[in-house]
């Protein structure tokens, strides 16, 4: 693991953005429907789940600075929460670690260095 906190954090947070991916790509979803997805915050011991409708998580997703966290579990001096809604809150990340948010993006075309890592966070948290 990483010795600087923010890295570490968002490597977590990368690992279980690809366990919300591996999830939603199990089926076509209609964009109104209501899924249930992990909570992309900085615990790794967190399992809760947040309710959105696919066409919210379609936006948070566009942006790779973006995950969807239970209200109230974000790291306040890491991250800036930009919508509260009444099951979710979307943050954003700082740009101290823009790479990393980036190079993890399951929906980049050429996946950086930090990939790897986070998959491997990733199999710890969808195995069931
Ligand atoms: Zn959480």
């Amino acid at each position: 693991m990483r010795e600087d906190r923010a890295e570490r954090i968002a490597l977590i947070e990368a690992g279980f953005r690809i366990a919300n991916e591996r999830m939603s790509a199990w089926e076509e979803t209609p964009a109104d429907a209501e899924e249930l997805y992990f909570c992309e915050c900085s615990s790794l011991e967190c399992r809760q789940k947040v309710p959105l409708t696919r066409a919210l998580y379609e936006a948070v997703r566009s942006r790779p600075q973006w995950f969807l966290i239970v209200p109230g579990h974000e790291v306040a001096d890491l991250e800036t929460v930009i919508q509260r809604g009444d099951a979710h809150w979307i943050i954003e990340k700082p740009d101290v670690v823009i790479d990393i948010v980036e190079g993890t993006d399951p929906r980049a075309e050429q996946p950086g260095p930090e990939r790897a890592e986070a998959d491997e966070l990733a199999d710890g948290i969808d195995e069931r």
